[in-house]
């Protein structure tokens, strides 16, 4: 039987990480929680999505048989409010915002999941859910509204991991007699005037919110799944009220196996909010800036940790994606360079450097295989070009049949251990580079540069840094001056500069 690479993930249920062992071997069925489509989304919806996106072909790159489920929330208060803001069926606002989320989707180099599923039409999934939940007990109708009974789920809150009592203190209890208890929830809601509606053995109405995850999961992954993602603000209730939901109606526990939860965006350290105005549409950001460095600043911190965006957040993306590029062009053109004469010292430090860039691809894929540590992924790959830039250093190194093969090393690493889950690192390098020249020198103000003679400073330790081997320093330096707007180049007459 074929064996899988061991991966390791932070389960919600138990707050550990522990071992991916899926139901069936060799498959895995998994659940994310979409978007709500009632306008454009921002760069935190673009984060779950990149994240749920990076799982996925992570698990089909080590040789898994996924089927990824993700939904888009098409019916719900927001939409019909939508609606009768741009005075406009909620239908129409759902079909036109889920056009523009597929959009920033693609732009973003996210792959279509196996299936996309939404909640009409998924309507008599759910009413078939909620006749379950009721038969069994768990569920109960007060004029035409059915409500999930949480007094008779014992186990209610067990992925919070809080006493219910804590569970209560924690949400807005509205002054509704209709419901037992407070915890208690909508599976199904009557129709107000003016409102989409289905027909329904309650009567007209439509579905709650929760109720749609759980029939659209059982429909095209069974009742017991694998692996469930969502954003951490989901977890209660949302999530909480998914697994109510299900294990009454299939009576089948757990419903899922292992949940995957990503944390909050912040900008400059405050929740984003409308009323702040700190709110970054995905559509701005990648019109402006593109895919790949999105990707490079969603996906680069790890999923379970806040992202916190700030002025400082893209100029830092550009700055290390300029690296990345800068190499992958050299690599490019030697790649394509005809052999030369060997050259015995230059062949043996591209010898080196493919036997490390062996090392690094193994490196990456413990570092995905652990909790999806994309921050360590990056982390090799900047190991990986300081060698690559090191051994392009001995001398005859470009000239040796060898770099061919070291070029190439590192173009793997870039495209394939890297860029094929991460997607960063496999744009062509002009264009790249070119967009980045682009991107800063835009609206820059030139006043603040920094003078020739700074400049000759700085060259000349780093310089200094570089004849003691010290190259973190020689890069940084290189970096500090990239950040000023000044490139420089090494070159057979020494180190050259310029503006950019
Ligand atoms: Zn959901």
């Amino acid at each position: 039987m074929k064996t899988f690479r061991p991966i390791k993930l932070t389960n919600t249920t138990t707050g550990k990480k522990e071992l991916f062992e899926p139901r069936t071997p060799g498959k895995v069925g998994f659940y994310s929680c979409g978007p709500t489509v009632y306008n454009f989304i921002h760069i935190g919806n673009l984060r779950g999505g990149l994240v749920a996106d990076m799982v996925f072909k992570y698990f089909k790159r080590v040789g898994y048989d996924v089927n990824f489920v993700r939904n888009y929330t098409d019916v719900d208060d927001k939409i019909i409010n939508r609606g009768k803001e741009e005075k406009i069926p909620a239908e129409e606002v759902a079909k036109k915002y889920t056009l523009e989320v597929e959009k920033d989707f693609a732009v973003a180099g996210m792959e279509e999941p196996t299936h996309k599923t939404t909640v009409t039409t998924h309507i008599p999934d759910i009413i078939t859910l909620i006749q379950k939940i009721i038969a069994n007990g768990q569920g109960y109708v007060v004029d035409g509204e059915v409500f999930f009974s949480i007094e008779k789920f014992p186990t209610y809150g067990k992925l919070s991991r809080k006493p219910i009592e804590d569970l209560i203190a924690g949400i807005r209890v509205e002054v509704r007699d209709k419901k037992k208890s407070p915890l208690d929830f909508s599976l199904w809601k009557p129709a107000k005037e003016g409102e989409p509606f289905w027909e329904s053995p309650w009567g007209k109405g439509r579905p709650g919110w929760h109720i749609e995850c759980s029939a659209m999961a059982s429909r095209w992954l069974g009742d017991q799944i694998d692996l469930h993602h969502g954003g951490e603000d989901l977890i209660f209730p949302h999530h909480e009220n998914e697994i109510a939901q299900s294990e009454a109606a299939s009576k089948k526990a757990p419903f899922v196996k292992y949940w995957l939860h990503h944390a909050f965006l912040t900008v400059s350290k405050e929740k984003m909010s409308k009323s702040i105005g700190n709110v970054f549409l995905a559509r701005e950001f990648l019109t402006k800036y593109g895919g790949e460095i999105a990707r490079y600043i969603l996906l680069g911190v790890h999923y379970r940790s806040i992202i916190d965006f700030d002025e400082g957040t893209i100029d830092q993306a550009l700055t290390s994606l300029h690296r990345i590029y800068e190499a992958k062009a050299k690599a490019r053109e030697l790649a394509a360079k005809k052999a030369a004469v060997p050259d015995l010292r230059a062949e043996s430090a591209w010898g080196s450097f493919v036997a490390d860039a062996e090392q690094i691809k193994t490196k990456i894929d413990d570092h995905y295989a652990n909790d999806f540590n994309t921050p360590g992924v990056l982390g090799e790959l900047f190991s990986l070009i300081r060698e690559f830039n090191k051994t392009l250093a001995t001398p005859l190194a470009e000239s040796t049949p060898s770099a061919v093969l070291g070029a190439q090393a590192l173009l793997q690493v870039m495209e394939q251990d890297v860029g094929g889950v991460l997607g960063v690192g496999r744009a062509d390098p002009k264009k790249m580079l070119g967009d980045i020249a682009t991107l800063r020198s835009e609206g820059k103000d030139t006043s603040g540069r920094p003078s020739a003679e700074e400049i000759e400073s700085l060259i000349q330790a780093r310089l200094e840094a570089r004849k003691a081997k010290n190259f973190a320093e020689s890069d940084r330096i290189r970096d500090e001056l990239l950040a000023k707007g000044v490139a420089i180049k090494d070159g057979p007459k020494g180190t050259t500069w310029e503006y950019k």
